[in-house]
């Protein structure tokens, strides 16, 4: 079968088609990065215009692509065989636009409609790098609006084993770039600045990393890092950038690892995986292939073009769902919060 999956949760419209065996044959990303870093954060209302305005766009450009990997003259909605779509979790005015979108298409193709879990998404952006991968494995997913570890119990049956009490991750980073006033978003700037600064040169606090189970705290950490320039700042010190970002990333992944380790030795799972958007972290990458190597774990990661948001992870949950018959009809909603296991 041929499937076309979109993408709309947050700031990026994408769209991505594949097939049955799991070969991708277009995968478009449109980000908005431009119209929201001025303001520092995603600004949700300014999200939802432009999935409008960019959706017909990035879907046409995805159906003429895959016709181009196909190696047939054009390909229109009605040779797929099914429309894949985030339903949940994300921001409801952006999520709508991508819903709305792919429920017009699949009526007028007459075709089924499969609802993704976001989160699922990133899950499975593991199994396009390595599509041998087998469960039971412990996933760490670690993004803008989530960080949590879950225990992978075979596709589509996960228990989450803790997550965040406050701040995702990605947050911290996020907020950390702007307090330091270095833009949106800050995960990229900051991993770029911490490549050259010294991990132990300042003593940032790592929360909860001795609490005995799985949660994370990261509010803690960004008042920590704020109260430290706010310091330097009043006695006159010229602040080293570098060394803030890589001391503050070398906190956020002594936590992550040990927890992670935490988990794995709990489940006792042989295979470890990462998702989200701070999954393309170098520091937590190289953190992890030490942990897992000790620990005699496999590891996969996202490349990191599929750690962000896209639509091919999309597409791969969707072929699981297509090879079930578990489609959702055309009274499917949205949801800015749903478990990863929710059965859709
Ligand atoms: P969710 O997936 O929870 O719904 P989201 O889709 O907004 O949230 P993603 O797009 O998966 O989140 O990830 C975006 C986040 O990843 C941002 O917070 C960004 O700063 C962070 N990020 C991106 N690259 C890096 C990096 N190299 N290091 C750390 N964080 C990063
Ligand atoms: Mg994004
Ligand atoms: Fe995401």
């Amino acid at each position: 079968p041929l499937i076309l999956a979109i993408e709309s949760s947050c700031d990026e419209t994408a769209a991505s088609i594949i097939d049955g065996q799991g070969g991708l044959h277009s995968d478009v990303v449109a980000s908005q990065i431009d119209f929201h870093s001025r303001f520092g954060g995603v600004v949700p209302e300014i999200a939802s215009r432009k999935h409008i305005e960019a959706i017909c766009g990035v879907c046409d450009e995805c159906l003429a692509t895959a016709a181009a990997s196909l190696g047939v003259g054009s390909l229109r909605w009605r040779d797929l065989d099914a429309v894949a779509v985030t339903y949940a979790p994300g921001l409801v005015g952006a999520l709508v636009v991508g819903l709305a979108f792919a429920k017009g298409a699949a009526w007028g193709a007459d075709k089924p409609l499969i609802a993704v879990n976001h989160l699922e998404g990133h899950l499975y952006a593991n199994r396009i790098a390595e599509p041998g991968m087998q469960p039971p494995m412990v996933v760490s997913l670690v993004s803008g609006g989530h960080t949590m570890l879950v225990h992978v119990r075979d596709w589509g049956d996960y228990e989450t084993m803790g997550s965040t009490i406050d701040d995702a991750v990605g947050e911290a980073f996020d907020k950390v770039a702007k307090a330091l006033g270095l833009g949106y978003p800050g995960g990229p700037i900051i991993s770029k600045l911490a490549a050259k600064g010294n991990p132990k040169a300042i003593a940032f606090p790592r929360a909860l990393m001795h609490s005995g189970d799985l949660r994370f705290s990261l509010s803690g950490l960004k008042t920590a890092v704020t109260t430290y320039i706010q310091k330097e700042q009043q006695a006159g010190r010229e602040l080293n950038m570098p060394d803030i970002a890589a001391s503050f990333e070398a906190a956020v992944v002594d936590v992550q690892v040990a927890k992670a380790k935490a988990a794995l030795i709990e489940t006792g799972a042989k295979e470890f995986c990462l998702g989200g958007g701070v999954a393309a972290n170098p520091m937590l990458r190289g953190a992890y292939e030490k942990m897992c190597r000790k620990l005699g774990v496999r590891l996969t990661m996202p490349p990191l073009s599929a750690c962000g948001d896209q639509a091919a992870m999309i597409a791969e949950v969707a072929r699981d769902r297509f090879a079930q018959g578990r489609f959702a009809d055309l009274s499917l909603d949205v949801k800015a919060h749903a478990p990863l296991d929710e059965p859709y």
